[in-house]
This record gives structure tokens, sequence and C-alpha cells, in this order.
């Protein structure tokens, strides 16, 4: 018998009033654990707020995603930008962070490239003990809500463990949601809530990713 699929879910860019509790519902009717990367910015609502907390209560991971997610880091060089958006988000993550604090950067659109990360960026990442993860499926459920099913199981279906990519945000994965976990379920996946080392540039501060150098020139 062939070893399962692994598969790691992530929720980018909400928390979002009104998508991420549903989210939240659909993923403990599966009882799948999962990490929001969250934005500060939505954490400075109370609304955002009691989202986080609630997803951290249900034994989610809160990890932290830029805080106003505009500019990728990569493309702005100064150290305050980077420390605005990821030290101002891990202070308002406050003690829903792990232990093991998770940052993902933004832009791109899935691609991995120099505009993910500035030196000033990844030196705040290593001094800061931060784990860095990407991603390896993409499905695009922000812009085509019908067609990323198909793309996500496809992905899942051609490595051992994928880490997909989706969005608590209004428009994109909440509406097929539930058909995407019935599709994992008939092919028996393992849900993981850890990441595989392929997907990560830092462990808890120091650079473990041959692809750094797509990243830092
Ligand atoms: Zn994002």
């Amino acid at each position: 018998m062939k070893p399962a699929k692994r598969v790691t879910l992530t929720f980018d860019n909400g928390p979002t009033p009104g998508v991420t509790e549903r989210v939240l519902d659909i993923l403990s009717a599966g009882k799948i654990h999962s990490t929001f990367f969250v934005l500060g910015k939505n954490l400075e609502s109370p609304g955002g707020r009691k989202l986080a907390a609630r997803a951290h209560s249900q034994g989610h991971w809160i990890a932290n995603h830029s805080f106003t997610h505009s500019e990728p880091l990569g493309d702005r060089p100064d150290a305050e930008y980077a420390r605005r958006e990821i030290e101002d988000t891990q202070n308002l993550i406050g003690a829903l962070a792990r232990p093991e604090k998770f940052f993902r950067p933004m832009g791109g659109g899935g691609l991995i490239g120099p505009h993910l990360l500035s030196r000033a960026a990844l030196q705040l990442l290593q001094a800061g003990g931060y784990t860095c993860v990407l991603w390896s499926s993409v499905p695009g459920d922000w812009k085509d809500q019908d067609g990323w099913v198909e793309k996500a199981v496809a992905d899942v279906a051609a490595r051992d463990w994928t880490v997909v990519v989706l969005h608590d945000v209004p428009n994109a994965c909440l509406p097929r949601l539930p058909e995407f976990l019935d599709r994992l379920e008939s092919l028996q996946v393992e849900y993981r809530q850890d990441f595989p080392e392929d997907v990560l540039i830092t462990r808890r501060g120091e650079v473990v990713s041959p692809r750094i150098s797509q990243i830092i020139a």
C-alpha cells in the first residue's frame, strides 16, 4: 500500500468577520487543524481579534503574514518597513502565537522570488528566531472560485506532502471548501499541522533553504 499523501492547510489574509467563523466551523466538522496566517491590520478590530482568539482556542495555529499586506518586503529595502510589517503584527498576535513564531511573506501570487524578502527583513527574521514558511500549492482561490478545487487536488496528488494556501477573505475558498475537503477525504490524505522542510526559508532564525539565493541576491 502506498503511504498516504500528507496535506497541511493554511489560510491567509484574515481573520475576516463573516468568513473566518464559517471556515472554522467547516474545519472543526472535519476535525482538521490548520494555520491562519493573519494580517496585523485585521487584528486591530475587535471582530478580527475575537476570530483569531477563537481559532487559537480551537487548536489552530496563529501566524504572521505582515501588517498591511500592501508592498512585498523585497520591494522595500528599508529596515523600518520590515520592522513594522513583521514586528507590529507579531506584537498584536501576542499570546496567540506559537512558541515557534511563524511568518509567511506576501506578494507575487505564489511566485517565489526576490520580491518576497528584503535583506533587512531576512535579518529581522533571523534575529527574532522566526520560522519563515512558504508553500507548495497556491491554487488561486481568490481569482478562480470554481477552478481552484481541481488545481489543489491535482497538487496534492502530485506530491508526498503539500502545503496549500487558501484565503479566509470574501470571494475566495469558502463556498467550495466543503467540496475540497470531501475530495481530500476520498484521497484518504493525512492532515498535518506542521510544515515540511521544503517550504521553509528559515527555521527558528536559521536559514535552512537552498532557495534563499533565489530570494536574497
Ligand atoms: Zn497574502
